[in-house]
C-alpha cells in the first residue's frame, strides 16, 4: 500500500490535444492539428553559431549556476525589445524564464491560491487551464467575441465572482487567432484598475504579425501598469526547443515569482540564455522574423483560400492577421471530433474546438494551423478535407 497522488495530480487530466496529435502523427498526415513553428525556417546555422560563440567566450560561465532573475545579457537584449515595441522596460523588470510556460505556472504559483477565482477568455490555450487547475483555482470563462473578450461580460463577472485574476492571450490568440481590439484593451485595464484584478498577458504568438498594425500591449494600457504580468517567448520567433521565455511584472510579483522559480529550477539553462543572448547582439532576429511571416502569410493564405470548398457549405472562419491558427465553425447539427475521425482516414488533420472550452463545449468549432505544411501541403490537404467532410456528411443525413 502507498499513500494516494496529491489530489491535484489526479484532479488534472493530460491535454487531450496530445491524444489527437498522436492520432495525426503517423506519416503521410497533413496535419493542421499542431501548433508548431515550422521546423525548416529555424535559423539552425545562426543558432549553431551562438551557441559557438557562447562556449568560446566564457565555457566556465555558459556551463556553471548562474543566477534566478537570467543572464544580465539577455535580460538587457530583452529589455531593449519591450522598449522599442512602445512598452519601457528595463533588464531589473524581467525574469527569464524556462519557456513562457514556466512563466504562467511561477504567476501562478505567487498569485492563486486554492479556491481563488481566475477568469479566462472562452475558449483558451490548454496548458492555462492545466496550470490553473493544478493551483487549485475556480476557473471562470468570460464571454468572447470575434474580437476577443467582452469587458461588459469581464466587468460582471469580475463582480460577481470576486475574480483575482484575469488570464488573456491578446494578440492572434490560441485556439481561435483572435485579437483584442485596443478599445477593448483600453477598457479591460481600466475594469482592472477599478475593481482592483491582475492581469496576465500573454503573448507568443505578438511578433508574428503578416498584416495590419501592431496594437499596444495590455501592459501599456493605463491603469494595467502596476497590475500586469506580460509574459514572452522566443518559441514561436526563434525555436521552442529552447525553452526561453520571460517575465515582465511588478516588482513585488516579479520577487515572488523568482523565489518559486528557485523552488522549481533554480535558474533557467545558462548555456542557453549566452546562446540566445549572443543572438540577439550578433544576428538579426528582426529580419529572421519578417522571414518567418512572409512564409506564413503564404501558408494562411492558402488555407483560407481553399477552406470554401473544403467545408460544408455555410461553414465560418476568421481571417487572423498573424499567428499560426484560424478558427472555423461548422453548420448547426455537425460535429467537429465526428469529422476528425473520418478525415484521419484521408490522411488530413485538425483539432476540435471542444476541450479549448470551459463549461459548455461548441462542439462544432475547430481549430486549424497553417504553419508546418507548405501552401502546396496545404491545398492537398484541404482537397482531403473536402472528401472527408462529403463523407462525414454523407454519414450523418
Ligand atoms: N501560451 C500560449 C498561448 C501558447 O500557445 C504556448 C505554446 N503553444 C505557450 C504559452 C507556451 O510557450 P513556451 O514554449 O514559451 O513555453
Amino acid at each position: 500500500m502507498l499513500p494516494p497522488l496529491a489530489a491535484r495530480a489526479t484532479a488534472v487530466g493530460g491535454s487531450p490535444i496530445r491524444e489527437i496529435l498522436a492520432l495525426t502523427a503517423r506519416p503521410g498526415v497533413i496535419s493542421f492539428a499542431g501548433g508548431l513553428p515550422a521546423p525548416e525556417l529555424f535559423d539552425t546555422e545562426g543558432l549553431r553559431a551562438a551557441y559557438e560563440a557562447a562556449f568560446t567566450s566564457s565555457p566556465g560561465r555558459a556551463l556553471q549556476y548562474s543566477t534566478t532573475e537570467g543572464a544580465p545579457e539577455l535580460r538587457e537584449a530583452v529589455a531593449a525589445r519591450a522598449t522599442a515595441r512602445g512598452l519601457p522596460t528595463t533588464p531589473d523588470d524581467l525574469l527569464i524564464t524556462t519557456g513562457s510556460q514556466q512563466a504562467l505556472a511561477l504567476v501562478t504559483s505567487a498569485l492563486v491560491d486554492p479556491g481563488d477565482t481566475v477568469l479566462v477568455e472562452n475558449p483558451t490555450y490548454l496548458a492555462a487551464l492545466q496550470t490553473f487547475g493544478m493551483a487549485g483555482a475556480r476557473v471562470v470563462p468570460v464571454p468572447c467575441d470575434d474580437e476577443g473578450l467582452l469587458p461588459d461580460a469581464l466587468q460582471e463577472l469580475v463582480e460577481r465572482e470576486h475574480a483575482k485574476l484575469l488570464y488573456t492571450i491578446p494578440t492572434f490568440q490560441n485556439p481561435t487567432g483572435r485579437t483584442l481590439t485596443a478599445a477593448r484593451r483600453a477598457e479591460v485595464a481600466r475594469i482592472a484598475a477599478r475593481l482592483g484584478l491582475w492581469l496576465v498577458e500573454d503573448d507568443p504568438y505578438g511578433d508574428l504579425r503578416f498584416e495590419g498594425r501592431d496594437i499596444p500591449w495590455l501592459a501599456a494600457h493605463p491603469g494595467a501598469e502596476d497590475r500586469t504580468a506580460l509574459l514572452g517567448s522566443f518559441s514561436k520567433i526563434l525555436a521552442p526547443g529552447l525553452r526561453l521565455g520571460w517575465l515582465r511584472a511588478p516588482a513585488a510579483l516579479r520577487r515572488a515569482a523568482a523565489v518559486a522559480k528557485q523552488a522549481a529550477d533554480l535558474h533557467t539553462s545558462t548555456v542557453d540564455q549566452l546562446a540566445a543572448a549572443h543572438y540577439l547582439t550578433t544576428a538579426d532576429l528582426d529580419a529572421h522574423i519578417s522571414r518567418v511571416r512572409t512564409a506564413y502569410r503564404t501558408r494562411r493564405n492558402a488555407l483560407l483560400a481553399g477552406l470554401e470548398t473544403a467545408l460544408p457549405p455555410t461553414s465560418t472562419w476568421n481571417h487572423p492577421e498573424g499567428g499560426m491558427f484560424i478558427w472555423a465553425r461548422l453548420p448547426e447539427g455537425h460535429d467537429a471530433t465526428a469529422l476528425l475521425k473520418t478525415s484521419i482516414t484521408h490522411d488530413v488533420a485538425f483539432v476540435p474546438g471542444a476541450p479549448f472550452h470551459t463549461g459548455t463545449p461548441d462542439p462544432r468549432t475547430l481549430r486549424l494551423s497553417f504553419t508546418t505544411h507548405t501552401p502546396e501541403e496545404i491545398t492537398t490537404g484541404l482537397t482531403r478535407l473536402a472528401t472527408a467532410a462529403a463523407a462525414y456528411s454523407g454519414v450523418s443525413a
